[in-house]
């Protein structure tokens, strides 16, 4: 077992962090102050060659893996988790027409978006008021007239939507099989597709959400991306992937928590001594960089899974939820360990804990993503023998 980073790894997570050290860390919080898609930065990372990683070389992409995205979603998401989604915001809205695109749909609708001067964006489209954890509830429509398809339905939530160019949409084509009846679509921006209502948040000011409407959106039947009925399936593969991304991004965010409260408790004198001389504190210390050491190794070994072609559902799973809650524990540790200085604006703790909050909630809540794994762990147990005989409720165990 090799732990190291490759040469080349090594390199683009240096680059990623040194995009940080000068862009992202300086600049992060008077830009949230705007409360705007911060274009001048990702432009920036999008010159740098940080963003669009995984598209892969056929379609004009750099065809990187997914464990090479984790290093620039740890590195950017330690300067500001707002900046690090919108960077990597088309990572999970490209990740299901990467899974399930041909590669002839991808050079026609997304190769001219990655490989121009300019950044462009592309919005995930699957929450609605009445579907958030549960899909299968999407109200969306996508109805087949002749050659092409209607689309009818209101979305929300949906990051960089004002700024996209390219919508990855889930709509049912046949509502009455729930889950079994959605379908995925590439719609363009263009005729009937309106941008709603913006959204105000509690953090990660530097990305933007809003709703978007569609109204007898017409697309060519090209524009449906695999079979009709395949969108759960491909929902579940793209999210299976981009949940690394995120947990990468709750490392990041960890990470940052336990350097600034470390070098404060260094700097901070109290009753004649460093506060981090404290046992309360050192221990605090201690328990926020397990946490992340530990989230940094799930989130790279669900990522190797993933790029090895196995089955990482439960591991991304794992990842995430221990990862986005490690950010959040490290983030409310790092302003208590502040004082009053962990809870005023200007200092950095008090924004770690606002961001590191949504990691908990978008792209499957941790309560979602521990239903996820324990489903997995259940049925993984009814064929395990553990060697220890006995029986329960009359029945044998452990083989049940
Ligand atoms: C800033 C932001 C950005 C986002 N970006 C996008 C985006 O780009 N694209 C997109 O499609 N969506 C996006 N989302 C939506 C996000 O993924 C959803 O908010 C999330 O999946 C939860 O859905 P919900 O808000 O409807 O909560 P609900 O599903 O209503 O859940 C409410 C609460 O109930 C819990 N709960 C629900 N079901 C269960 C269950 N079976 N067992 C236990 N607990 C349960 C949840 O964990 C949660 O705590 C974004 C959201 C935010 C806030």
């Amino acid at each position: 077992m090799d732990f190291s980073l490759s040469e080349k790894e090594q390199k683009l997570f240096e680059r990623a962090k040194e995009f940080t050290r000068e862009h992202i860390t300086p600049e992060a919080n008077e830009l949230e102050k705007r409360n705007e898609f911060p274009k001048e930065i990702v432009q920036k990372a999008y010159e740098a060659g940080l963003m669009n990683l995984h598209i892969p070389t056929e379609a004009g992409g750099p065809g990187l893996s997914l464990l090479d995205e984790t290093f620039v979603s740890e590195a950017t998401g330690y300067g500001c988790a707002g900046l690090a989604t919108s960077i990597m915001c088309n990572n999970l809205a490209f990740a299901p027409l990467v899974i399930g695109a041909t590669i002839e749909q991808l050079k026609k609708y997304v190769e001219p978006l990655i490989t121009g001067k300019d950044a462009k964006f592309g919005a995930f489209c699957l929450t609605e008021r009445g579907a958030g954890s549960d899909a299968g509830a999407v109200a969306t429509r996508a109805v087949r007239d002749g050659d092409e398809y209607i689309i009818n339905g209101l979305k929300c939530y949906i990051t960089s939507a004002p700024q996209a160019s390219l919508f990855t949409v889930f709509a049912s084509t046949q509502p009455e099989l729930k889950t079994k009846g959605l379908s995925v679509f590439m719609i363009p921006k263009g005729k009937g597709v309106k941008i709603g209502h913006i959204e105000n948040k509690m953090g990660q000011l530097n990305s933007v959400q809003s709703e978007v409407i569609f109204e007898d959106v017409r697309v060519p039947k090209e524009c449906l991306v695999g079979k009709e009925g395949e969108g759960f399936k491909i929902a579940m593969k793209t999210l299976d992937k981009t949940r690394a991304g995120i947990a990468a991004i709750a490392t990041g965010v960890a990470q940052r928590a336990l350097d600034e409260a470390a070098k404060f408790a260094n700097i901070r004198h109290q009753f004649g001594q460093a506060i981090g001389r404290f046992q309360g504190i050192g221990f605090m210390l201690a328990d926020m960089g397990a946490r992340v050491a530990a989230s940094r190794l799930l989130t790279r070994y669900s990522a190797w899974m993933a790029d090895q072609g196995m089955m990482n559902s439960k591991d991304s799973a794992f990842a995430k939820f221990f990862a986005a809650d490690s950010a959040m524990q490290n983030a409310t540790d790092a302003v208590q360990i502040m004082g009053g200085y962990g809870y005023i604006s200007e200092y950095p703790a008090e924004k770690l804990m606002r961001d590191a909050k949504l990691l908990q909630i978008y792209e499957g809540t941790n309560q979602i993503q521990r239903l996820v794994s324990s489903g997995i762990i259940l049925r993984e147990s009814a064929n395990l023998d553990t060697g220890f005989h006995v029986k329960y409720d009359g029945k044998d165990a452990p083989i049940m």
